[in-house]
């Protein structure tokens, strides 16, 4: 069954149709299978599925107990494999008679990086997708010896043995060129992806340091932690102490005397004799608890978070049902704050064309709103009870939140069109100035229409292409933005309409300050709502910090070249981020200082200082090392594709220029074919007819197709700053890894084929690792291509942000009873999922996509995903959302289909090479001085 598959993908076969027809037979059948498929019937015959039965019976079951990974008996540097998948492994867990690396399948070097990278490779994202995670079932990664991390849509365990977990923060290159020239002979960036609170496992970061009287000591006592004297890096494993009580500095090499309270024996390995007991000595990641000389003002304590809600209650939020669902989220989130974030304050403030201040002070028994019409000059109607905490206040919450809601659906007289969303700002900004002293806070804040009354009126009432660009451009915006990063307010933002509300202007201050931006572009209450709620929950619980400043400090020969930060212009200046959550992530670009020396280690230290959201001042420092090298073979066999492919992205985002979408999607193309064309030249060899990719950029190509084919990149007849586009735009910089990956390429797994009893079941004790049998992986990897959508399937899809459950009126009733508890004469078109929410129905089906939207929940750090059915000729968004979903078919703006984008790249690095028109190293001298100036799209 494999080998017709196997043959398509050598010879780039585009004969889309044929994978989906093939069926293979399976042991467990669920009755409805039977029924599945009008044309298939020869292929999913009893008869077959009895002789699969009697085979498989035989099979080793691969979850052997003894190899589960449990809480009690994980341990990193125990269950690290020393050799991946090269051998069956420690734990006795072969996957199936057939051996792992069973080269025909799915690209010859299944399961094992350190294969030789000349072989013909899987691009097949979805099926990428589930062989990295089957192999991450039965081995830890280990910095060591794995040579690049898993990719972020990959659930793993990994050990922290001084180099600290990749989900944290990750090289693009895992050997680093030893000088400029190797590095711009690869056509890739050096740079890193740092993501400080993403949740690893097992999910802790230890901390260093005392905390209000608690037992563990500061280090270094009053001063705070041991700094170097020269670089100021923070102590790390990578510290080399001396018999004399000094310290040699792994990032300037600068020998230093240790402080006095801070000396230890040292070991007969060198190793100081406290290295286990002090976190900071043996682990790459830690929290350390710092003194108040920390702080933005030392003299001052620190404070816990605080909240601003801010409501739009305009005529249009009223009637689109916004408003209350917006009402309906903040109940929800101060219930959380309540439970989760007790020390944390809250405001609340609702706009139309006046502001409305309440007094939620605690001793009231009812709320007291106060209205301000002067916008031009805005200023605060009261002081005390503008912040309260909101369990000792919540009785006057949940009245405000009352008469909010009586007043949004039952005094319609007096609601009023426009909204004064800049002074509403404004006044925010000065409720947490004037409360925090300066120290900052979170802005939650909905906006339905384009703001017209009070400062920050914009004009341009449409969308306009005669405009090309799409930046902020608006003095008001330009300058609210500067006052909240000064003054450490974030704001989040969700737009609850389609209409114009010219979002380069509007969203910037939530662009610049790490602020979230959530978009309902047809907000029907029905629909929406639990979503915003949901939404605005995730944006309060994902929070773990605020007032944070990053800083990368790099081994003597590397710095910083600049970070993407659009707030800092995007230079090598400190990254200031106003709030923090689990998804923020920067991504840096490095650049050579001189010539590094190969076979050096060079480390990299990512300083974060910030304050927690219960308001404890601390510096969570980030460890990672990497060898340098001269060997291009060995360089591209380390390279992280996720890394490279952010950097790829932010860059073109950067350099957006004049938006000529068609010359930007060009010079993507032409960096694809450059970076594979360097690897063809310089490490696979001119030999081969076929196309060759590097096994650590094998998916690249296909997400890099995909982004040129998103909203933000649609060419702009008719459309510059479209909400569609911008807010596409800001999302990059907020969305985390493995939500990128999602919503480049979302995940299809069909629900009707026949799966094993194994399959989308979770394979460890902690419920992280979901595993497909290996029997089974061609059936659950659909690509993403209208052809491979079978009539009458069932899939669930996930992008990211929502997941949506594909059926139609062919789909067998009996797979939709099981799964959704629906009767099979119930009308396909009335069929709804109260709440995004799928029922439990006890069923094996049911059970098993209950732990598909668990495990990409846990990826992508949310809670809830909402589940939206997705029906031809039903759904309204069904054309708009499948647009997005099929990223591998040609787009409606004729950018190719993924197999012709592939084919296409390959005939342009046959031309190169033949012409011999890439670097070679040997050039040299003639190019020491290259800079690096990486994509300049
Ligand atoms: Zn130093």
């Amino acid at each position: 069954m494999s080998q017709d598959i196997v043959a398509s993908v050598s010879d780039l076969s585009l004969d889309n149709a044929e994978p989906e027809v093939r069926r293979s037979a399976k042991s467990k059948r669920p009755t409805r299978a039977f029924h599945s498929f009008a044309g298939n019937a020869a292929q999913a015959s009893p008869t077959t599925n009895m002789y699969a039965f009697q085979a498989n019976y035989q099979t080793p079951k691969m979850n052997d107990n003894a190899g589960v990974f449990t809480p009690k008996n994980f341990n990193g540097s125990k269950l690290a494999s020393p050799a991946p998948m090269a051998s069956p492994g420690p734990f006795g867990m072969p996957m199936s008679p057939a051996p792992v690396g069973s080269p025909r399948l799915y690209g010859a070097d299944y399961g094992n990086p350190n294969a030789a990278p000349d072989s013909t490779s899987s691009y097949i994202i979805p099926s990428h997708r589930w062989e990295e995670q089957n192999l991450f079932l039965t081995k830890a990664y280990d910095a060591v010896r794995d040579v690049v991390p898993p990719l972020p849509t990959t659930q793993y365990y990994a050990s922290d043995n001084g180099i600290c977990d990749p989900r944290l923060m990750q090289l693009s290159m895992n050997m680093i060129p030893s000088d400029q020239h190797i590095r711009s002979a690869t056509k890739l960036p050096l740079g890193v992806t740092i993501q400080p609170f993403a949740t690893t496992i097992p999910n802790e970061v230890p901390s260093s340091g005392e905390i209000n009287g608690g037992e563990q000591q500061v280090q270094g006592s009053a001063e705070g932690p041991m700094r170097c004297k020269r670089c100021r890096c923070y102590i790390n494993p990578k510290f080399q102490f001396t018999y004399d009580s000094k310290a040699v500095c792994n990032i300037c090499q600068i020998k230093q005397q240790a402080p006095y309270d801070y000396s230890s024996a040292i070991g007969p390995n060198g190793q100081r004799t406290d290295a286990e007991i002090r976190p900071e000595l043996s682990r790459g990641a830690v929290d350390f608890i710092v003194p108040m000389t920390y702080n933005r003002l030392p003299e001052k304590a620190t404070r816990p978070l605080h909240y601003v809600f801010l409501i739009d209650v305009s005529t249009l939020a009223n009637e689109n049902g916004s408003s209350l669902a917006v009402v309906d989220g903040i109940r929800s989130s101060i219930d959380y704050i309540i439970e989760n974030q007790p020390k944390c304050k809250v405001a609340i403030i609702a706009y139309d064309n006046k502001l409305k201040f309440f007094n939620l002070k605690p001793e009231l028994e009812t709320a007291q709103e106060y209205d301000v019409n002067e916008l031009d000059d805005v200023f605060l109607p009261f002081y005390q009870g503008l912040f309260v905490n909101p369990s000792e206040s919540k009785h006057v919450i949940d009245d405000t939140l009352n008469r909010l809601s009586s007043f949004i659906t039952n005094d319609k007289y007096y609601h009023v069109p426009q909204v004064c969303f800049g002074s509403a700002v404004q006044a925010a900004e000065l409720a947490l100035e004037t409360f925090t002293e300066g120290e900052g806070g979170k802005i939650i804040c909905s906006l339905n229409s384009l703001p017209t009354v009070g400062n920050g009126n914009l004009y341009l009432r449409k969308d306009n292409a005669h405009l090309h660009h799409i930046k902020c451009d608006n003095d008001f915006y330009k300058k609210l933005t500067s006052d909240l990063m000064t003054k450490y307010i974030a704001i989040d933002l969700f737009v609850t309409s389609g209409g114009f509300v010219d979002m380069a202007n509007v969203g910037h201050p939530t662009l610049a300050t790490h602020g979230s931006l959530k978009y309902y572009p047809h907000f029907v209450q029905q629909n929406d709502e639990f979503k915003l709620v949901n939404d605005m929950v995730s944006t309060i619980a994902n929070t773990v910090g605020y007032q944070g400043i990053l800083k990368l400090r790099c081994s003597t020969g590397l710095a910083v070249d600049m970070y993407y930060n659009e707030a800092t212009g995007y230079s090598d200046r400190d990254v200031t981020l106003p709030i923090l959550t689990k998804d923020t992530t920067i991504d840096v670009l490095l650049k050579y200082q001189e010539k590094l020396k190969s076979g050096t280690s060079m480390s990299f230290q990512a300083a974060l200082l910030y304050t927690d959201v219960h308001g404890v001042r601390k510096v969570r420092s980030l460890n990672s090392s990497a060898l340098v090298s001269s060997n291009v073979r060995e360089i591209f066999k380390r390279v992280n594709q996720n890394s490279v492919l952010r950097i790829m992205i932010k860059d073109v985002i950067r350099t957006l220029g004049d938006c000529d979408f068609p010359k930007i999607r060009k010079s993507i193309d032409n960096k694809l074919v450059d970076i594979l064309t360097q690897y063809r030249g310089l490490v696979s060899g001119n030999s081969s007819s076929q196309l060759v990719l590097p096994e650590s950029l094998k998916t690249l190509p296909s997400y890099m197709l995909s982004f040129q084919k998103q909203d933000l990149m649609v060419p702009n007849q008719q459309s510059t700053r479209g909400n569609d586009r911008m807010y596409d735009l800001i999302r990059y910089q907020s969305m985390s890894p493995a939500e990128l990956l999602y919503k480049l390429y979302p995940q299809i797994v069909p629900l009707h084929v026949l799966l094993e009893e194994q399959d989308l079941s979770f394979y460890d004790a902690n419920d992280k690792l979901l595993q497909v049998e290996k029997s089974s992986l061609e059936e659950v990897s659909v690509r993403n291509m209208h052809a491979n959508f079978t009539d009458g399937g069932c899939y669930l899809i996930f992008n990211g942000d929502r997941i949506f459950l594909w059926f139609n009126p062919h789909t067998n009733r009996l797979l939709i009873q099981d799964l959704l508890g629906i009767d099979p004469d119930f009308p396909i078109n009335q069929i709804t999922l109260f709440g995004g929410v799928l029922p439990e129905t006890s069923t094996e089906i049911n059970g098993k996509v209950l732990n598909l939207i668990k495990y990409w929940g846990q990826m992508v750090n949310k809670t809830t995903l909402p589940v939206i059915p997705l029906r031809p000729n039903i759904d309204q968004y069904y054309s708009y959302v499948m647009g997005h979903i099929l990223c591998e078919d040609k787009s409606i703006n004729m950018v190719e289909s993924g197999d012709n984008y592939i084919l296409s790249l390959h005939r342009q690095i046959q031309e190169k090479i033949k012409k011999e028109d890439y670097i070679k190293i040997s050039n040299k001298s003639q190019n020491d001085d290259i800079h690096q100036k990486f994509v300049q799209f």
